[in-house]
């Protein structure tokens, strides 16, 4: 049997929204990937000193938005390791999971940007290779990555961010329509982001 192809779209989840959607959906198109894996992260007391949403609200809201698409799925590797995630564990894990396929790491133009910062930056491009999406407000590039490990593809632009959802709902005002339904509903239902204060880097 051929190896599948499979799509890796981490993130915080905080929570999900169209953009991530979007951009997993076109690239799995574009990509003929038969499957994209989402994987929150796990539980990091903060995040750009704010407190992270509880890892099972997160992985909850990211299993009802993509639930009714069939090559979309979510993997509670990094939630179930605990504390701060790295990328390289995702993916060891990942591939230990599906030693046979070929995994393609989906991160927006932003976290690209920071990739050589991250633990083991040369291991992760053995382990998958990375496909980087447009995200608005930020300009997508390659010229310091390893040739040939690295795709650009340009996506539908969503300026559609976490913080700005947080901030939104913080505020009481909707977020209907930046997030699906069902994760509307049950940010009101858990009385998520009630009272939320930007952290001291607008996070
Ligand atoms: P926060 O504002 O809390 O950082 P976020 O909207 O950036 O949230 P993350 O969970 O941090 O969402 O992002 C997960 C992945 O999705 C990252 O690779 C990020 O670059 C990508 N991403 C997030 N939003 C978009 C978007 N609107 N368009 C394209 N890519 C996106
Ligand atoms: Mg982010």
């Amino acid at each position: 049997m051929s190896p599948r192809r499979i799509g890796v779209m981490g993130g915080t989840f905080d929570p999900v929204h169209h953009g991530h959607l979007v951009a997993a959906s076109e690239v799995q198109a574009r990509f003929g990937l038969d499957e994209v894996v989402f994987v929150p992260t796990g539980q990091p007391w903060q995040k750009s000193g704010r407190t992270v949403t509880k890892a099972e609200d997160r992985y909850l809201m990211t299993v009802i938005a993509t639930a009714s698409n069939p090559v979309f799925s979510v993997s509670r590797v990094d939630i179930d390791r605990g504390g701060q995630t790295y990328t390289v564990d995702t993916l060891r894990d990942l591939r230990a999971e599906y030693p046979e396929d070929e995994l393609y790491f989906i991160t927006g133009a932003d976290a690209l940007e920071q990739i050589l910062t991250w633990r083991n930056a040369d291991e992760l491009f053995t382990l998958a290779h990375f496909i980087g999406v447009t995200r608005p407000g930020y300009h997508l590039n390659d010229h310091h990555l390893p040739s040939g490990k690295v795709s650009l593809v340009e996506v539908t632009a969503m300026a559609i961010s976490s913080t700005g959802c947080r901030e939104r709902a913080g505020r009481g005002e909707p977020v209907w329509y930046l997030v699906p339904d069902g994760v509307v509903r049950y940010i009101y239902k858990r009385k998520l982001y009630r009272g939320h204060q930007p952290g001291p880097h607008g996070a």
